[in-house]
């Protein structure tokens, strides 16, 4: 059977684009979903945090906008990670990290830290964390933290 200039192009355009959904959804398989807790006391943060994690599949259990609240949330809601911010009314991020080490060794917590915060990322690394990242936010650097700690080959 003959074909087309044309239709050879489309027969492999369409051949390549089945690979390409394919070799995504393999990738998708062996990447674990995490069950993500983010604080932050600025609600927009929140929001934005949010939305990088979801569009990558990630499941945002719950919110706290401060360190007080996110340890009496970590105790519910037993997520797999949890974003924190470190500056915060009523309990800092520092903090609230060493609280939820100290009641859950197994915790996993990245920093939220703005430039100029080294020395308080130092510290909560310390008290715990396993991780930063550093507002203004890179939607790839969040990914690249939260894959780390999550697994998978992605
Ligand atoms: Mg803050």
């Amino acid at each position: 059977m003959l074909m087309d200039g044309k239709g050879m192009r489309t027969g492999e355009t369409a051949c390549r684009k089945k690979l390409l959904i394919e070799s995504h959804s393999e990738r998708k398989g062996v990447f674990s979903v995490a069950k993500i807790m983010i604080v932050d006391d600025a609600a927009f943060m929140r929001m934005m945090l949010k939305n990088i994690l979801a569009e990558d599949g990630h499941e945002i259990v719950g919110e706290a906008m401060n360190g007080k609240q996110a340890v009496e949330l970590y105790g519910q809601l037993q997520p797999d990670i949890v974003i924190m911010d470190i500056t915060m009314p009523e309990m800092d991020g520092i903090q609230a990290t060493g609280s939820i080490k100290s009641l859950y060794p197994d915790a996993k917590i990245i920093m939220c830290s703005a430039m100029g915060q080294q020395q308080m990322v130092i510290d909560a690394i310390q008290n715990g964390a396993r991780g930063f990242i550093v507002k203004p936010f890179q939607k790839e650097r969040v990914l690249e933290e939260v894959r780390k700690i999550a697994g998978g080959a992605r």
